[in-house]
Parts: C-alpha cells; sequence; structure tokens
C-alpha cells in the first residue's frame, strides 16, 4: 500500500490467490499475476530421471512421450506397426488440447496445416436453419488463451512425430508388445526380447492389452451406445464450384446438422483444402458384418430427407469409412505398481465433444507434471497415484459429457427438441445467456472443458497431499 492510500498494483497482485472454488473473477488480474500471459514451453524438470518405456505410437503415445522427454526423463516408444500413420480423416483440436500442445512445442509443428473456424454453428437436420452458434474466434482464443484448430490427423500425428524426431526419442516399430510384468517394469515383445524400465506408460488404444493387467486379468465393460459413424473427405472445390454449396466455405466454420438419433458434422481440414465430414447414426449391428463396399450407399440412405444442401454435399462422397462408436466405462484403476495405461486405453470416449485425444493430451502433460514431483523412485507410487485420482475424473466426466451429447443432439422433433432449439435461441441472436444444451456455449462446461489446466490440477493434488502429510 502506498502513502497516500492508493494501492500498488504489484503489492496486490502479490497478494491475490486464485480461488480453490470454481470462479473467474481474478481473470481480469492474470497479466499482474503472471509476468508474461503467454503459454511457456517450460515444462516443470524431473529432479529425478527415470527410464520409461511408452508402448503405442498413436496421439496419445507422441505426445505423451514428448512431455516425458521435456522433463528430462529418457523414453523409448514402441509401436506395433512397422509405419507410422493415422487413418481417419479430421479431427478438432479443441482450445485446452492446443494449449497443452504448445506447452510442449507444437505451435510451430501444427501451424502449416491447420485451420482456426470461426464458429460452431448447430443446424436443423431437415432445413439446414442455424439454432445454436459458438464464437469461437475471438472468443476462444481471448477467454481460454489458446486457439480451437481442426486439423487432417495424419497432419497432427507427423507433427508429433517430427518433434519426437527432433528431440530425438528412440522409436521403435515392428515392436508389438506381447506381455507386462508391472511389478518389474518390464515389457517382452513378439520377438521374445525383454525391456526393463523404471516405469511402463502404455498408451496402446482401445484394445489395449495393459488395461487387461492393469485390471487384474480383467476386460473392462465397453458402453455401446448403438452407434456408428461414417468419415469421409470431398474435394473443396467440387464444394466451391456449386452456387448451392458454396456459402459453406465463405468462412473457416464447424457446421452441424442435428436431427433424430443422427448428426452429422463438417468442417474444412488440410488448411481449407479438404472438406471433411462426420456422420453419425444408429448402428446396432455387428462390425465384422459390415461390408465396405456397400458403405456409400448405405451412408447417403441414413440421411434421405435432410436438408437438401447437406444432402447434396453427401452426394459428392466417394469413399468412405464406417467406424463403431464405443464408449469406455469409467475405470477405478490406471495404474499397477510400475505400470500405468493413459489415452482411449483408460477413458476411451464418443468422439461426440471431440475430446478423447485432447484428454490424451492432457495425461500426458500431466503425467510429466506428476513425476517432475518426487525426490525419489520410492515415490513413484505417491506420484502415480495423484496422476490417476486427477485424470480419472477428468477423463470420466468428459465421457459422460460426451455421453450426454449423445442425447441432446438427437432428439427426434418433438417438445424435448423445441425445449433445446429455444434454450439456444440466445446465443443465436448474440443476447447474453447463462446456460444451454450446446456444451460448446454452456459457459459452466465452456470453462471447466477448454479452460482447464492440466499441471495445475497436478500441483493442486500434491498440494493437498502435502498438508495431509503434514
Ligand atoms: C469418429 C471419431 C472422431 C473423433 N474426433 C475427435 C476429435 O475431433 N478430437 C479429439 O480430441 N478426439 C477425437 N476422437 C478420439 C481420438 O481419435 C482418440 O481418442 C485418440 O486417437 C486416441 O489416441 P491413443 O493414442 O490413446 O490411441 P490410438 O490412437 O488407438 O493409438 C494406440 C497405438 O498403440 C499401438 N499399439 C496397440 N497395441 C500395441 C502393442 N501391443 N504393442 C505396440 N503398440 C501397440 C497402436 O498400433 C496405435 O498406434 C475421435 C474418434 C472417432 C472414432
Amino acid at each position: 500500500m502506498l502513502s497516500n492510500g492508493v494501492s500498488h498494483n504489484a503489492d496486490d497482485a502479490t497478494a491475490l490467490r486464485l480461488p480453490t472454488y470454481p470462479s473467474n473473477c481474478l481473470e481480469f488480474a492474470r497479466p499482474f499475476m503472471t509476468p508474461d500471459n503467454k503459454i511457456s514451453e517450460c515444462v516443470e524438470k524431473a529432479k529425478v530421471p527415470l527410464n520409461i518405456l511408452l508402448v503405442g505410437a498413436g496421439l496419445g503415445g507422441l505426445a505423451t512421450a514428448i512431455a516425458l522427454a521435456q522433463s528430462g526423463h529418457k523414453v523409448t516408444v514402441f509401436e506395433q506397426t512397422p509405419v507410422l500413420g493415422e487413418v481417419g480423416a479430421g479431427i478438432q483440436v479443441p482450445s485446452n488440447s492446443t494449449r497443452a500442445l504448445f506447452k510442449l512445442g507444437l505451435e510451430p509443428y501444427l501451424k502449416p496445416y491447420v485451420t482456426e473456424p470461426e464458429t460452431i454453428s448447430f443446424r436443423r437436420w431437415q432445413t439446414g436453419k442455424l439454432i445454436g452458434n459458438t464464437k469461437l474466434v475471438p472468443d476462444f482464443t481471448e477467454i481460454f488463451n489458446a486457439p480451437y484448430y481442426v486439423i487432417h490427423r495424419a497432419h497432427l500425428h507427423s507433427a508429433l512425430c517430427q518433434k519426437l524426431q527432433d528431440m530425438r526419442i528412440d522409436i521403435k516399430l515392428g515392436a508389438r508388445v506381447e506381455s507386462y510384468n508391472s511389478v518389474a517394469g518390464s515389457i517382452t515383445l513378439a520377438d521374445g526380447t525383454t525391456y526393463i524400465g523404471d516405469l511402463v506408460v502404455a498408451a496402446d488404444g482401445i484394445k489395449s492389452v495393459a488395461r487387461k493387467v492393469v485390471l487384474g486379468g480383467k476386460e473392462m465393460a465397453f458402453r455401446r451406445p448403438g452407434f456408428a459413424a461414417y468419415r469421409a473427405t470431398v474435394d473443396v472445390e467440387r464444394v466451391r464450384n456449386d452456387p448451392e454449396l458454396k456459402w459453406i466455405l465463405e468462412r473457416p466454420a464447424l457446421n452441424i446438422w442435428i436431427g433424430d438419433s443422427r448428426h452429422v458434422m463438417t468442417y474444412t481440414i488440410g488448411a481449407g483444402k479438404a472438406f471433411n465430414m462426420v456422420l453419425s447414426h444408429p448402428d446396432h449391428t455387428d462390425p465384422s458384418t459390415w461390408d465396405p463396399r456397400k458403405a456409400v450407399d448405405d451412408m447417403k440412405a441414413e440421411f434421405v430427407g435432410w436438408d437438401p444442401v447437406l444432402t447434396k454435399i453427401i452426394g459428392l462422397v466417394e469413399k468412405t469409412l464406417k467406424w463403431p462408436l464405443i464408449s469406455g466405462s469409467v475405470l477405478d484403476k490406471w495404474v499397477s505398481d510400475k505400470l500405468v495405461i493413459l489415452g482411449d486405453a483408460a477413458h476411451a470416449m464418443l468422439p461426440y465433444m471431440s475430446q478423447g485425444a485432447a484428454m490424451a493430451v492432457e495425461d500426458g502433460l500431466a503425467l510429466a507434471r506428476s513425476l517432475s514431483k518426487i525426490d525419489s523412485k520410492e515415490q513413484l507410487a505417491e506420484s502415480l497415484s495423484i496422476f490417476e485420482n486427477v485424470r480419472m475424473q477428468r477423463a470420466g466426466q468428459m465421457q459422460e459429457a460426451s455421453l450426454l451429447n449423445s442425447q441432446l443432439w438427437h432428439f427426434a422433433d418433438g417438445p424435448m427438441q423445441e425445449a433445446r432449439d429455444a434454450a439456444m435461441i440466445p446465443e443465436v441472436k448474440g443476447l447474453p445467456f447463462s446456460h444451454s444444451p450446446n456444451q460448446w456455449s454452456d459457459p459452466a462446461t465452456q470453462m471447466w472443458c477448454y479452460g482447464y489446466d492440466t499441471e495445475k490440477a497436478i500441483d493442486e493434488a500434491w498440494e493437498k497431499n502435502f498438508r495431509k502429510d503434514c
């Protein structure tokens, strides 16, 4: 406090503590509290560098390898496929994920490939009428200090691979892990070679072998809500050259048509070069019975009677891949001795919040942060337990939010659909609102989803643990 009674900003700022309850009342003060509001690429360095064996070079495994190596651990990645790559088309990289990826130094690697959509527009299935609207630019960048991107999966994957290569992280391809010994911290490959580390991190996807080891030989109960998705891309020039369709490319945007049990999400990827579509529909059949030769016709049949603009675009699709949509159940364990699972292995979810890979990226940063706190290898179990508790809650809630969207988006026309659409009118008109069934717009969900700081959550959990011990 200055003598004339006027407070000095810096003193006031140092005295401020971020509240422990969910609140944004101190957002205005952030520039005073931290010298630079930009995302620092500096990851906390580990005091005890570990030898870590990481299984799986999907989006989650690669991001985790980078986070762990950046904090000073020796990481070796084991990937079963002989050639690295990603299947599928577009993927959304929401602000919580870009913030984490930037922290890992990925910004320059991603920049050439990303598109930054300005809005997410919900549309009525039959007419395309705008019924919900979230402004991403500039709102998300300003509020969450990180942009919201869309990108081709292959580009995201190769950006991560490039970073891995630049960091000289060892990656072994064609290296299928057949068995795990969680007590010894070892893995054995299909060719019989065994590797021992201080810690084994398994990011081996939804069909994880490691998960069974963690769960004591039991398989997780899958939740099959009865949906499948077609994924397809259309040449952007064919859309641009059609006078009825070209409006959709005028500004980069996500558009989502929602109707009875179905929806279609569209956006451009490849920095605007390809038009990406995800078409979700009810399907209770066994994927082994699916005939890929019939996929394009089957897909078109699912959306007969929908908005003529949309069906015209669907008509341009020449090939498509059909994907079963499965959610994992919330596990009560991600860790067994020196083995930890993360990514889809631990928390596969419906893609309806566009957060599956984002959760895996957060996992990676959180694990690195938690491991950086230990002063000796004896604290490994404590560190993994803190990571597990924090991440199980976050990912479990994201699984829940994703399942909720499968209901919110899919009402048949009737009173619930009308009430939902009425609740989104303020955001369409640009009026103030306190709640919305559009989870991108709903203020409370937004803050929880996109404002989440995975490292801060770990710091707070360690702090709480420390206070408990005292
Ligand atoms: C239709 C659809 C749309 C989606 N959209 C989005 C979105 O917009 N945004 C988003 O964030 N997420 C999205 N997701 C989710 C996202 O794709 C996944 O959550 C994410 O790719 C999971 O990454 P992962 O690394 O955990 O697993 P995976 O990508 O499955 O990687 C696992 C890796 O482990 C390897 N592996 C497996 N077993 C072994 C073994 N025994 N030995 C060695 N290697 C092994 C595999 O070969 C693979 O490379 C979507 C998913 C779907 C289906």
